[in-house]
C-alpha cells in the first residue's frame, strides 16, 4: 500500500512512518516541520519506500501522488504547545483534515483521523466510552484544540455521509514514548526532564487529577491494525491505556527510576485542565482484540533511557 503519513516527522507520525515500512508499505511523511522534527525521520531516510514532503496540510495537494490510505497526524498536541501555535493548530484540524478528505475521496483511500480524548473536556463518565458525547469549552485555551478536532471529526461524518469516503476516527489518549521532544511541555516530558537534572518536579494543582498513559509502541500498533483492516468505516474508537495514575504517582515512579534528588513543587492548575481522564476500550478490544501489553514502569524506564542517550 502506499500511505500518506500527515505529521510524519513528529513524535506519533514518526513512529508510525517506522511501522508502516517494516510492514512493507510505501510512505510518504508529510510535515511541516514545526514540531515535527528531521532527526525522528533521519533513521527512515536511506529506506527506498520512504520519501519526505516538506509541505503544510493546508496547501494545495492536488499534485501528490495517489495513495491508498492516508493517516492524518499533524497537529501540536501539547497543551502548551497547540496554545502558542492556536492557529496552525485550528487549520491544520479543519482546512487540513478538509483537504485531506477531499484527496481521500479523489483517490478512494482511506482516511484514518487522529483525534483526541480532549474531544471528552472535563468528562463525568469514567473509564469514558466514544458514545459520551464530552464537556467541552468552546472559549477557552483549550479550546482551539478540543473544538479543532471536534471540528475534523465532524467533516470526517459528513465525508462519509455524503460521499461514502472510508474515514474513521481514532480518539488518542495521553501516549509517551521514545520521538517525543523533551520540552514538549507535557507532564511526562516535563518530570523525566526535571528528574534527570534534579531540578524540582512541578506538579499543578494537588497532583491529585489523573491521567492513563499508553507507552507508544502500544498505541501505533492499534493504529496500524485500525487503518489496515477492511470494514471499518465510520468506526470511532478510542485507543488509550485504561490504567489511571495521579499526576503524585506518576512524579513517584519518575523519581525512582531516575533515581533522583529531585523535590515536588506545587504550581496552580492551568483553566479547564481536566480533573481526571481515562478511557474505556471495550471497542478497541472487541473491534481489533485490542489491549496495552506496556506497563507504565515498563515504558518510563524505555524512555529514560532514550533520554539518557
Ligand atoms: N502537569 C503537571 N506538571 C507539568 C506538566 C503538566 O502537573 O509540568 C499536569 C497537567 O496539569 C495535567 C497533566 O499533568 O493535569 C497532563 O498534562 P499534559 O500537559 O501532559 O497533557 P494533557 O493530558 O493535559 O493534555
Amino acid at each position: 500500500m502506499k500511505v500518506l503519513i500527515t505529521g510524519g516527522a513528529g513524535f506519533l507520525g514518526s513512529n508510525l512512518c517506522r511501522l508502516f515500512l517494516e510492514n512493507g508499505h510505501e510512505v510518504i511523511c508529510l510535515d511541516n516541520l514545526g514540531s515535527g522534527s528531521l532527526s525522528n525521520v533521519e533513521p527512515l531516510m536511506k529506506n527506498k519506500n520512504f520519501k519526505l514532503l516538506n509541505a503544510d496540510v493546508t496547501q494545495d495537494l492536488w499534485e501528490m501522488d495517489k495513495v491508498d490510505l492516508i493517516l492524518h497526524f499533524a497537529s501540536r498536541a501539547s497543551p502548551n504547545d497547540y496554545q502558542t501555535n492556536s492557529f496552525e493548530t485550528m487549520t491544520a484540524n479543519s482546512n487540513g483534515t478538509f483537504n485531506l478528505l477531499k484527496k481521500a475521496h479523489k483517490d478512494k483511500a482511506v482516511f484514518l483521523f487522529a483525534s483526541t480524548s480532549e474531544v471528552y473536556g472535563q468528562a463525568s463518565v469514567f473509564p469514558t466510552p466514544e458514545t459520551y458525547y464530552g464537556y467541552v469549552n468552546s472559549f477557552g485555551p483549550r479550546s482551539c484544540y478540543d473544538e479543532s478536532k471536534r471540528f475534523g471529526e465532524t467533516l470526517c461524518y459528513e465525508f462519509i455521509h455524503k460521499f461514502d469516503v472510508d474515514a474513521r476516527i481514532v480518539r488518542i489518549f495521553n501516549t509517551y514514548g521514545p520521538g517525543m521532544r523533551y520540552n514538549d511541555g507535557r507532564v511526562v516530558t516535563n518530570f523525566i526532564h526535571q528528574a534527570l537534572n534534579n531540578e524540582d518536579i512541578t506538579v499543578y494543582g494537588d497532583g491529585k487529577q489523573t491521567r492513563s498513559f499508553c507507552f507508544v509502541d502500544d498505541l501505533t500498533r492499534g493504529i496500524y491494525d485500525f487503518a489496515t483492516r477492511q470494514g471499518l468505516k465510520g468506526e470511532v474508537i478510542n485507543l488509550g491505556n485504561p490504567v489511571e495514575n495521579t499526576m503524585l504517582e506518576l512524579a513517584d515512579k519518575i523519581i525512582k527510576i531516575t533515581k533522583s534528588k529531585s523535590k515536588i513543587v506545587y504550581k496552580p492548575l492551568p483553566k479547564d485542565d481536566p480533573v481526571r481522564r481515562v478511557p474505556d476500550i471495550t471497542k478497541a478490544n472487541k473491534l481489533l482484540d485490542w489491549q496495552p501489553k506496556f506497563s507504565l514502569d515498563e515504558g518510563l524506564r524505555i524512555l529514560v533511557e532514550w533520554f539518557r542517550k
